[in-house]
């Protein structure tokens, strides 16, 4: 089954009803949306010579045409390479070489660095700007039929960077994103065409993901004209669109509980917050029920297994009187309906209730594989199972909680960081002998990226100011550490491996000391 469908049955069967709103106003209805999308594909098939199985990219903020370019690639049984628009222009480009994008469409924001990447990466034949005349065009093509997709076709590649640095497309397919959208129905929420959702996080990533269910229910899809989150426009927005959910990181929640607006705002119309992606502080999230009241439902995954591998209900945060509530809000819950969990050893032995070990998923919800990527799929897959790298126990009941994570990940505002991206970038100043960059805990931004530098032989430390210009160039703003460490050495293991527990330790016993 082709997830397009879903856009095309809606606009036979409620044509007038709202789709897509570009904050208050309606931007397309039903039966717009359905000839939009059905037109576009057809645009993009002929006037790029797509066939279905080829990749396009959009490189976008937030807007609704990002949904119409998003049907449209699938309605024309193409695959959607929707990527983080955050990212530095190397990072794109590296994002499309490697997916073999043959076609961008991105918007005016970030047109210039975009369409300059047509020429270079050699698979790129065209950037199409949204809106605009190009787009317009496109959208007025006589409608492609529906081009039927097997459950395994790859749908989406999600851009996930890992240990090794350099960025790796998961590979969601049809019957991956049915399954996610289905169990959040089991899991989450039902949803009611009368119902809508707020795109505040990047569609790019889990809001994307989560506006699928909506999509697939007839329900409307609405995206603040700032593009992001603005506790006024989500208090104005709440007035507009009844039956209102939305996805967010937990340093999101946080801002908005604590936005003025927000808490005046009359939130009958609010129904579920879905937050995830990153741990949530207890106290947080205390602050966030006294605003929210029982909205609030949290999910665990991640792009290899979107939005599904646990869940801790609206119920579970609403049961304060339950004996283990403290636990239980510190979990991320339990399994999700689609899918086996389990916590093992190093040989892949179950490990019982209590003990600590990687988490590991199996279930129709788990990628198809890394994009071109045969090795790194055999080794995250073996076995049969999905290894998360994230690390956890059990409890007696069945809710998981999350004690690590064996990968070196940061997360800061909700956007994860690899640190050896920001090694690999900061080695290339020659001022730079040796670096490891962590996290440190930081109220506002959950992490915040501190590098450890060791400077080269003999020489005074390098300018912070060279060191954040030489991250600047290469890598998105986002990913710049915050504080800059110049040490004589990195501590190191028996293997020459460096310790970064105890860089983290260290700075995690400075902020309990209130020390930075
Ligand atoms: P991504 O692939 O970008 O979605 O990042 C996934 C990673 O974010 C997971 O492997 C976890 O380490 C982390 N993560 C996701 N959800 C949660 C959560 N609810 N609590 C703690 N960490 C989470």
């Amino acid at each position: 089954m082709n997830l397009a469908l879903w856009v095309e049955r809606h606009g036979r069967r409620q044509p007038e009803d709202p789709a897509l709103a570009d904050g208050e106003r309606v931007h397309a209805s039903w039966a717009t949306f359905a000839a939009r999308t059905a037109a576009a594909a057809a645009g993009l098939r002929d006037d790029f010579g797509l066939s279905p199985g080829d990749r396009v990219a959009i490189v976008m903020r937030n807007r609704p045409e990002y949904l119409e370019a998003l049907f449209a690639i699938w309605h024309a049984g193409l695959v959607a390479v929707p990527v983080n628009a955050r990212l530095h222009r190397d990072e794109i480009a590296y994002i499309l070489e490697d997916s073999e994008s043959a076609v961008v469409v991105t918007d005016d924001d970030h047109a210039g660095d975009v369409e300059s990447l047509v020429g270079s990466v050699a698979s790129l034949r065209a950037a199409v700007v949204a809106p605009g005349e190009r787009w317009d065009r496109l959208t007025a093509s006589s409608p492609a039929p529906l081009v039927g997709r097997q459950p395994q076709d790859p749908a989406w590649l999600f851009y996930t960077s890992g240990t090794t640095g350099r960025p790796k497309g998961a590979t969601l397919t049809h019957r991956n994103l049915l399954m996610m959208s289905l169990s959040y129905f089991a899991d989450i929420d039902p949803v009611t065409p009368q119902d809508c959702i707020l795109h505040a996080a990047p569609i790019s990533h889990g809001s994307g993901l989560y506006g699928l269910p909506h999509v697939a229910r007839g329900a409307v899809s609405v995206v603040p004209e700032s593009g992001g989150v603005d506790g006024d426009e989500i208090a104005a927005l709440l007035q507009r669109w009844p039956g209102m959910s939305f996805f967010a990181a937990p340093t999101m929640i946080k801002r908005l509980a604590g936005d003025g607006a927000v808490a005046a705002a009359d939130l009958s119309h609010l129904k579920t917050i879905v937050y995830g992606g990153a741990p949530m502080y207890l106290a947080d999230l205390e602050d966030a029920l006294a605003v929210f009241g029982p909205r609030l439902a949290q999910i665990y995954g991640q792009g290899e297994t979107p939005m599904t591998i646990t869940a801790l209900s609206k119920a579970d945060h609403a049961d304060r009187n339950h004996p283990r509530w403290r636990d239980r809000v510190q979990s991320v819950g339990v399994p999700r309906t689609d899918v086996d969990v389990r916590v093992v050893d190093d040989t892949d032995r179950d490990l019982p209730a209590g003990e600590v070990g990687e988490v590991v998923v199996q279930g129709d919800v788990v990628m198809a594989g890394y994009w071109k990527q045969p090795d790194a799929t055999a080794e995250a897959l073996r076995g049969g199972w999905l290894h998360t790298g994230d690390v956890g126990s059990f409890d007696a009941d069945g809710y998981l909680t999350l004690r690590d994570r064996s990968k070196d990940l940061i997360i800061s505002g909700g956007m994860n960081i690899y640190p050896r991206e920001v090694e690999e970038v900061l080695l290339r100043h020659a001022g730079v002998r040796a670096t490891a960059v962590v996290g440190r805990p930081d109220a506002e931004w959950g992490e915040a990226v501190v590098a450890f530098v060791v400077a080269a032989d003999g020489a005074a430390p390098p300018p912070i100011e060279d060191l954040d210009r030489t991250c600047l160039d290469h890598l998105a703003r986002f990913k710049r550490p915050k504080e800059y460490r110049f040490v004589d050495a990195l501590p190191t293991n028996n293997y020459g491996k460096v310790v970064k527990r105890e860089l983290r330790d260290r700075l995690r016993v400075e902020a309990e000391d209130g020390a930075c």
